[in-house]
């Protein structure tokens, strides 16, 4: 076998074990979730991902390679951060924006793997394996956009609405007692 079809099924390999530990990652997120729009994006997305994991196994299949025992060590890193904040915080406008900042990073670290595939199938001339991952690296754009969008609309604003009512809750209760100390 060829060092580009080695390489190439090194890195679809730890691409497979992403996609299924995010896979595994996504239904906490999205129970733990509280705005509607971001639910029904994680959720798309989890659809989406098992499209992608049969992808990855066609694209081994055909260069000649299996999927293996390979754990993709930065996704594990991904996945933990992005359960961490989900144990650590409450339910709610604060653990949506967190969530959304651990789905893009997600994302992001999928788009850079399949980029790097895409442009390398290419350059190798083969284009069938480079138009079944482009497929994958759209829909994990599409993705970070969607996520970007719900963010901007909907959860971002709410938690600083969230945020400043808090702060002026405070800001009140701390006065009312100096004026009762007073
Ligand atoms: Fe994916
Ligand atoms: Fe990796
Ligand atoms: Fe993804």
């Amino acid at each position: 076998m060829d060092d580009i079809s080695k390489l190439m099924i090194d890195q679809l390999k730890d691409a497979y074990s992403a996609e299924r530990q995010a896979l595994r990652a996504m239904p906490k997120m999205m129970k733990n979730a509280t705005h509607p729009a971001l639910k029904q994006c994680i959720q798309m997305h989890m659809e989406q991902t098992e499209g992608q994991v049969e992808r990855i196994e066609q694209a081994l299949e055909m260069i000649g390679g299996k999927p293996g025992r390979k754990v993709c060590e930065a996704m594990r890193g991904l996945v933990e951060e992005a359960t961490h904040e989900i144990e650590e915080n409450d339910r709610g406008e604060m653990l949506d924006v967190l969530i959304i900042a651990a789905a893009q990073r997600i994302e992001h670290y999928e788009i850079a793997a399949y980029g790097t595939m895409v442009t390398l199938a290419k350059a190798a001339g083969q284009k069938q394996l480079a138009d079944l991952l482009a497929q994958t690296l759209a829909e994990e754009k599409e993705t970070d956009q969607k996520l970007t969008d719900v963010a901007e609309s909907e959860v971002n604003p709410a938690f600083i609405q969230s945020a400043q009512g808090s702060a002026e809750a405070n800001e009140n209760s701390r006065g009312s007692s100096r004026r009762k100390a007073s």
